[in-house]
C-alpha cells in the first residue's frame, strides 16, 4: 500500500505553463514542495509578481511552498545574429570575443560574437566548444587575440544567444556574476527560501554566495548546481560546504562523456547522504510529458531510482516551464515516488557521519523508530537542525513530523526527505509544546489514539535543556 505521505519531493520549475494562479493552485494541491524560478529566462518584475503569486494562492490554499531562485552563475553565450547560420560539416567557424577586429579571410569564413573576452586565454586548440546544449560541436583549430577559428564536427542550426559549452575548459569567469546579484537582491526582498547557483567549480564559489548571504543579514540557503566536471573533481568539498546538492543532468550530460552521467548521480547523491546534506536529481526526469501526456518506460524506471537512491527531491524543468501536461507531470511524480517508497529493497542507507553528542542523540532516535512499525518521529526545530539531523538519518519508515515557529524555516524544511513541517508557536515549557503538537495532529487526522510517536526534543530538566528521545503513545 503506498505511504499516506510522500517521502520525496517534488520541486517544478515555473514558467508559462505553469505561472497563472489557476495552474499553480493545481500544482500546490497536487502536492508539489518547492517552485523554482530560473533566472536565466526571468525578468525582475515577472519575478516580484510570481512570488507574491505563489506566497497569495499557497496561504488561500493552507499549504506553503518553498521558492527557490535558480541564479545562472558564470554563463557564456553567442551573441545576436541577423538570422540564424545552418552550420555545414567541416565549415570553418570563427567566435570572435573582440567584436570588429581583423579577422583572417573574414569574406569567407562565418562568424558569432561570444559575450566572453577571455575565452581566447582559457581555450586551447583542440578543445572542443558545445553549442546549443550540445546539439552543435566544433574543434578549435586555432586562436588569436580575438577570434577562436574552430572545424564544425556536427552541423546544426546556430540562432541567437545560444549556449556554450566547453567540456574540461576551466574557465576564469567569476560564480556569482553581477546578474547573479541584482537577481538575488530582488529575491532577498521578495523573501525566497533558497538561492541555487549554477555552475559551482569549488567550495569557495559557496562561500563567496554565503558571505554575502551574511552581508544581507538573510536565513536563505544555498543549493550547490554540480554542472561540469570541476564540480566533480572537487564534489565532497562542495557537498560539505553548500546546505543542499542539485545534480543538474542537464548540464553534466554535456560537459561529461554521457556514460559518466548515472555514475556522477550515485557518486553524487552517496556524498549528501554520507554528509547529511539534501540532494535534488534534476532535468529530463519526465522530458517526453512535455509533448505526451505520459511518460517514457524509461522515465519511469529514472524517477524510481532517483527514490531508489534515497534522493530528497525530484525536480522538473521543461515539463513545467512550456510543457503541455504540467499537473500530469506532478502527479506522475506522486505515483512513481510513493509506489517506490514501499519498497524496502532501496540503496544501502549511509547515514551521515556523526560528528557532536546531539547527532548521537537523533541516532538514537532513528534507531529506536525503525524499531516500531508504524511509529512516526516527533520533532521540534528552530533553526532546523534537528529536522536536518533526522532527514540525514533517513529513517526506514517514519515520517518526520517537524514542528518550527518560523514561517522561512517551514518552507526550506520542504526540501528534506520525509520531513513533514507543521506550523506553530512554542511554549515556554517543553512538555506543553510536545502536547499542544499531539493536539493539533489529532485535531487534523494526523495522528490517532494509540498511535506510537518517537519524540526526539529538548526537555526542560533542573533548569537545563537537554536533548532527549521519547516514545510515546498517543491518548
Ligand atoms: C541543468 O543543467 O540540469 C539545470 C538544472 O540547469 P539549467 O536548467 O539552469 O540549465
Amino acid at each position: 500500500m503506498p505511504h499516506d505521505f510522500r517521502r520525496t519531493k517534488i520541486i517544478f520549475t515555473l514558467g508559462p505553463a505553469t505561472d497563472s494562479e489557476a495552474m499553480l493552485e493545481k500544482l500546490i494541491a497536487a502536492g508539489a514542495d518547492i517552485v523554482r524560478l530560473n533566472m536565466a529566462h526571468a525578468s525582475h518584475d515577472w519575478t516580484r509578481t510570481v512570488v507574491r503569486r505563489i506566497r497569495a494562492v499557497s496561504g488561500r490554499f493552507g499549504r506553503e511552498v518553498a521558492v527557490m531562485m535558480d541564479i545562472k552563475g558564470p554563463e557564456i553565450r553567442t551573441g545576436d545574429l541577423a538570422a540564424p547560420i545552418e552550420l555545414q560539416p567541416g565549415e570553418i567557424f570563427d567566435f570572435t570575443v573582440k567584436p570588429g577586429a581583423d579577422r583572417e579571410n573574414a569574406e569567407e569564413v562565418r562568424s558569432v560574437d561570444v559575450n566572453y573576452q577571455d575565452l581566447v586565454n582559457d581555450i586551447k586548440v583542440g578543445d572542443t566548444v558545445l553549442v546549443d546544449n550540445g546539439l552543435i560541436r566544433l574543434e578549435v583549430l586555432a586562436k588569436d587575440h580575438a577570434h577562436i577559428r574552430c572545424r564544425v564536427l556536427i552541423p546544426g542550426q546556430l540562432s541567437s544567444r545560444r549556449h556554450i559549452n566547453l567540456p574540461g575548459v576551466t574557465v576564469n569567469l567569476p560564480s556569482f556574476t553581477a546578474k547573479d546579484r541584482a537577481d538575488s537582491l530582488v529575491g532577498l526582498e521578495e523573501g525566497i527560501d533558497f538561492l541555487a547557483l549554477s555552475f559551482v567549480r569549488t567550495a569557495a564559489d559557496i562561500s563567496l554566495l554565503r558571505d554575502f548571504l551574511a552581508e544581507q543579514k538573510s536565513k536563505v540557503r544555498i543549493i550547490a548546481k554540480i554542472e561540469d566536471q570541476s564540480a566533480i573533481t572537487h564534489l565532497d568539498d562542495i557537498v560539505r560546504a553548500c546546505d543542499g546538492l542539485m545534480v543538474a543532468r542537464g548540464d553534466l550530460g554535456i560537459e561529461c562523456p554521457l556514460e559518466e552521467l548515472p555514475v556522477i548521480q550515485r557518486r553524487a547523491v552517496r556524498s549528501c547522504l554520507a554528509q547529511g546534506r539534501p540532494v535534488i536529481v534534476a532535468t529530463h526526469m519526465l522530458e517526453s510529458m512535455i509533448t505526451q501526456p505520459v511518460p517514457t518506460r524509461a522515465e519511469i524506471t529514472d524517477v524510481a531510482n532517483a527514490v531508489y537512491e534515497l534522493a530528497d527531491c525530484v525536480m522538473l524543468s521543461g515539463e513545467t516551464t512550456v510543457g503541455k501536461y504540467p499537473l500530469e507531470c506532478v502527479q506522475t511524480l506522486d505515483r512513481i515516488a510513493r509506489r517506490i517508497e514501499t519498497e524496502e529493497d532501496t540503496d544501502p542507507r549511509e547515514p551521515a557521519v556523526f560528528t557532536g553528542e546531539r547527532m548521537k542523540v537523533l541516532h538514537s532516535a532513528v534507531v529506536l523508530a525503525n524499531q516500531v512499525p508504524g511509529s512516526k518521529i516527533l520533532t521540534f526545530t528552530r533553526h532546523g537542525f534537528m529536522a536536518h539531523g533526522l532527514a540525514a538519518l533517513r529513517p526506514v519508515h517514519s515520517p518526520i513530523l517537524a514542528f518550527t515557529p518560523h514561517a522561512q524555516l517551514l518552507r526550506q524544511l520542504r526540501l528534506l526527505r520525509a520531513v513533514e513541517p507543521h506550523l506553530m508557536p512554542f511554549a515556554s515549557e517543553p512538555d506543553i509544546t510536545i502536547e499542544n503538537a499531539i493536539i493539533h495532529l489529532k485535531q487534523i487526522g494526523r495522528v490517532q489514539t494509540g498511535d506510537k510517536l518517537v519524540v526526539a526534543t529538548d526537555i526542560l530538566s533542573q533548569d537545563r535543556l537537554v536533548d532527549s528521545v521519547q516514545l510515546r503513545t498517543v491518548r
